[in-house]
C-alpha cells in the first residue's frame, strides 16, 4: 500500500521511467554566512564542512566527479537515471562565468544518464545572472534549486544565525519559478524557540510558496558547530523520535499535497553527530510517519486550504516539468 505522502523513490521511477540515483558533486563553493558578507561562523547547526572546501574545483575535476559517480551508480543499476547534485551549499555564490563553467560539466551527460540537476544554495544568493544561467540549463534538463528556509520565523532564523528572512525565501521562490526552475525547500524541525507550532508554520509557508519538493529533518547536533557548545552546556535539547514523528505528521498534513518529500529525517554520519542517537533507520521513521497519519485519518496536504481556482494542473509536479502558474 502506498504511504499517505509523496515519497521520492516511487515518484522518480514514475516520472523518469527508471531508477534514479543522486550523484553528489562538490564544486568547492563558498558561503556568505561564513565570509562575513551575511555573517561569520555559519549557521548554528552547520559544521565547518557545510560550506564546501572553499577551493574551487576545476571543470575537469568536476567532470571526473560526475563520471566516477555515474560509474558507481552503474555498478548497482545497469540503466540508471542520475541527478547531478551540486551539494556544497551556496553554489550560486560565485560569479556567473564560474557558475556557467560548473553547470557545463553536466551538458555532455544530459539525458544519458543525467535526468535532473539539483543546485543547493541560499535564498539570498540568487543573482539575476545566476538565475539566467540556471534558466538556460532548465530548457534542456529539469533544474531544481534547493533553498534553505529551515524555519518560517525571522526571530528563529536570527537566533540560529541564518541571516536571511522568510520574505527573502518567498521572493527567491517566485524568482526561481519565473526563471523556469523548480524549488526544493529545506526545513528543520525542533530548532530552539520554534516548537511544534513552528513546524506547522514552516509547512504552511512551504505550501503557500507551492515548492515542488521538500527536504525536512530533525535538529541534529554536529561536532564543530555553535550548537555543539550549547548542547554541551545543557542549553539545547533535541527531539526524541516519538515527538519528531508527531511534529513531522503535523508538518506533512500542512504541505501541498503534490510536493515531493525528498527527505524525512537527518542522516549525518554517526561520527559527526553528537545528538540524537535514536538507533532508528530512516525507513522506520517513514513507516512511523505513515502509521501516525493513518491513525489520524489524514494524509499529506489534508490540512491545506485550497486556494480559489486551485486545481490539479497548478499543483507542484515535483519539478520534472516546471508547472505553469
Ligand atoms: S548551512 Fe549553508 S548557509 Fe549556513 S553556514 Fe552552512 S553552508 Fe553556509
Amino acid at each position: 500500500m502506498s504511504p499517505p505522502f509523496v515519497t521520492l523513490g516511487p515518484w522518480l521511477r514514475r516520472t523518469f521511467g527508471r531508477g534514479v540515483h543522486r550523484v553528489a558533486l562538490d564544486a568547492g563553493s563558498t558561503c556568505p554566512n561564513r565570509d562575513g558578507t551575511r555573517g561569520f561562523g555559519g549557521c548554528a547547526y552547520c559544521d565547518v564542512e557545510g560550506s564546501g572546501t572553499g577551493a574551487l574545483r576545476s571543470g575537469t575535476e568536476l567532470a571526473e566527479q560526475l563520471e566516477r559517480g555515474i560509474e558507481r551508480v552503474r555498478r548497482r543499476d545497469a540503466d540508471p537515471g542520475v541527478i547531478a547534485y551540486f551539494q556544497s551549499y551556496s553554489n550560486t555564490y560565485v560569479q556567473s562565468d564560474r557558475l556557467r563553467e560548473v553547470l557545463a560539466v553536466v551538458e555532455p551527460r544530459i539525458a544519458d544518464p543525467v535526468v535532473a540537476v539539483s543546485v543547493a544554495t541560499r535564498p539570498d544568493t540568487l543573482s539575476d545572472s545566476a538565475l539566467e544561467c540556471l534558466g538556460e540549463l532548465a530548457q534542456r534538463v529539469p533544474v531544481w534549486v534547493e533553498l534553505g528556509l529551515e524555519a518560517a520565523d525571522d526571530e528563529v532564523l536570527e537566533s540560529i544565525h541564518r541571516f536571511h528572512t522568510v520574505e527573502e525565501f518567498r521572493r527567491a521562490v517566485v524568482r526561481c519559478r519565473a526563471a523556469g526552475l523548480a524549488v526544493i525547500g529545506h526545513a528543520i524541525l525542533g530548532l530552539p524557540g520554534d516548537g511544534r507550532e513552528g513546524a506547522r508554520r514552516t509547512a504552511r509557508v512551504l505550501a503557500e510558496c507551492a515548492v515542488e519538493g521538500v527536504k525536512v529533518h530533525n535538529l541534529m547536533v554536529l561536532r564543530r558547530t555553535r550548537f555543539e557548545r550549547n548542547w554541551r552546556a545543557g542549553e539545547l535539547a533535541v527531539l526524541d523520535v516519538e515527538t519528531y514523528v508527531e511534529w513531522l505528521a503535523d508538518f506533512v498534513e500542512r504541505l501541498h499535497p503534490g510536493a515531493v518529500l525528498h527527505r524525512l529525517t537527518g542522516d549525518a554520519p554517526p561520527a559527526q553527530r553528537l545528538a540524537p542517537h535514536w538507533g532508528v533507520h530512516k525507513n522506520e521513521v517513514r513507516e512511523r510517519l505513515a502509521a501516525a497519519l493513518e491513525r489520524r485519518g489524514s494524509r499529506q496536504g489534508s490540512l491545506v486550504k485550497p486556494a480559489p481556482g486551485d486545481g490539479a494542473d497548478t499543483r507542484p509536479s515535483g519539478g520534472a516539468q516546471v508547472p505553469k502558474r
